[in-house]
C-alpha cells in the first residue's frame, strides 16, 4: 500500500515538473488543439506577411537572422535548424535567397515532406541593368516592398496554407482578405497623394524601392544597386551629385542596414536632408508589415513636396 502511496507521488511530481516545460503548441495539443503550422520562412519580411497570414495557426522563424542584411547572405548549421523542424519553408525568390538556397534545401532531411513556396511565384520582374556573369539579365529581388508585390506573395502563402491546413481555411482566407484590404487602402490613399506630388523622384542608398516606385509610378535613384554588389564608383557617385543638384532634391533617403556613410555624405554634399526609410529586410521595432510599409510612403510623400 505505502509503495503505490510512494509511486503515485513520485508520479505527480513528474508530471508537474512536465507540465513546467510544456511549450506553447504542446499545451494547445493536450487541450485538444492541433498544434500550430512550423513555418521557416528565408527572412523577415516573408516571415511578416506569411504572420499576416497566418495568424494564430502559425509558428514561423526566420532563417536568415533579424537586423542581417539578406543579399549574399549564407547559412550557418545553426541558422539551418529552423528548417530541420519545418512544415513549410516560404522564400521570396527572384534570386534573393539563391546564393544558399540549393544546399539549405537539399540539407534537409528527405523523409520528412517539406512543403516549399516560393511567394513571388507568377510576379512580373522587373529587370535591372546589371547582368550576370553570364550575360543573363537580372531580375531585381524586392518585389516584397510594394503593393500589388506584396498582395501576389500573400496570396501565394494563404493558398500553401489552406493545402496543408484546410481546416483553417476560412481564417487564412479571412486574414488574407484583412491584409489586402490594408495594402488597397494604402494604394488608394497613396495614389492620390503622389498624383497631387510637385516631383515624382526619390533618392535612396539601396536600390530597394523599384517595385514600390512601379506601383506609383515614381522613379527612384540610388546610390548603391539592388543587389548591394560592392561601393558605388566615383563616377556614379558624380553622376548622382550632379543630379540632386540640378533636380533640387531635398532628402536622400538611408536603410539601416546598408552603410549609411555615403548617402548622409551625399546629402551633406547637395544640402538634402537624410532620412530613414525602411527596405523590410528587417522589420523595425514595433512595426508590423503594413505600419512600415506605410511609414515608407509618407516618407516618400513628405520629400516629393
Ligand atoms: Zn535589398
Amino acid at each position: 500500500m505505502k509503495r503505490i502511496f510512494l509511486i503515485q507521488i513520485f508520479l505527480l511530481i513528474a508530471l508537474l515538473s512536465m507540465t513546467g516545460c510544456k511549450t506553447g503548441s504542446e499545451e494547445q495539443q493536450s487541450a485538444g488543439e492541433p498544434a500550430k503550422i512550423k513555418i521557416a520562412a528565408s527572412f523577415e519580411a516573408v516571415k511578416a506577411i506569411t504572420e499576416a497570414v497566418g495568424g494564430e495557426h502559425v509558428e514561423v522563424y526566420s532563417i536568415i537572422p533579424d537586423g542581417t542584411e539578406p543579399h549574399n547572405f549564407e547559412p550557418t548549421a545553426k541558422d539551418l535548424m529552423n528548417l530541420q523542424n519545418a512544415d513549410l519553408f516560404v522564400y521570396n525568390g527572384f534570386g534573393l535567397e539563391s546564393s544558399w538556397l540549393d544546399k539549405a534545401l537539399s540539407s534537409t532531411n528527405e523523409e520528412k515532406k517539406l512543403t516549399v513556396v516560393e511567394a513571388s511565384k507568377g510576379a512580373d520582374p522587373l529587370l535591372l541593368d546589371e547582368k550576370s556573369d553570364d550575360g543573363k539579365a537580372v531580375t531585381d529581388p524586392h518585389i516584397w516592398l510594394s503593393i500589388n508585390g506584396a498582395e501576389l506573395e500573400a496570396e501565394n502563402i494563404k493558398n500553401a496554407l489552406n493545402n496543408a491546413d484546410p481546416a483553417h481555411k476560412d481564417d487564412y482566407e479571412k486574414n488574407f482578405q484583412a491584409f489586402k484590404n490594408s495594402l488597397d487602402g494604402l494604394k488608394k490613399e497613396y495614389t492620390a497623394k503622389f498624383a497631387d506630388s510637385q516631383r515624382k523622384d526619390f533618392v535612396t542608398g539601396h536600390a530597394a524601392f523599384g517595385y514600390l516606385a512601379k506601383d506609383f509610378g515614381l522613379k527612384q535613384n540610388s546610390v548603391s544597386d539592388a543587389l548591394l554588389s560592392g561601393e558605388p564608383s566615383a563616377k556614379k557617385l558624380k553622376e548622382l551629385t550632379d543630379y540632386c543638384k540640378e533636380n533640387n532634391v531635398t532628402t536622400i533617403f538611408v536603410e539601416d542596414m546598408v552603410s549609411p556613410k555615403v548617402s548622409e555624405t551625399l546629402a551633406r554634399e547637395v544640402g538634402a536632408k537624410a532620412v530613414e526609410i525602411y527596405t523590410l529586410e528587417s522589420l523595425p521595432e514595433g512595426m508590423d508589415y503594413i505600419s512600415a510599409l506605410k511609414y515608407d510612403l509618407e516618407k516618400i510623400y513628405e520629400s516629393l513636396n
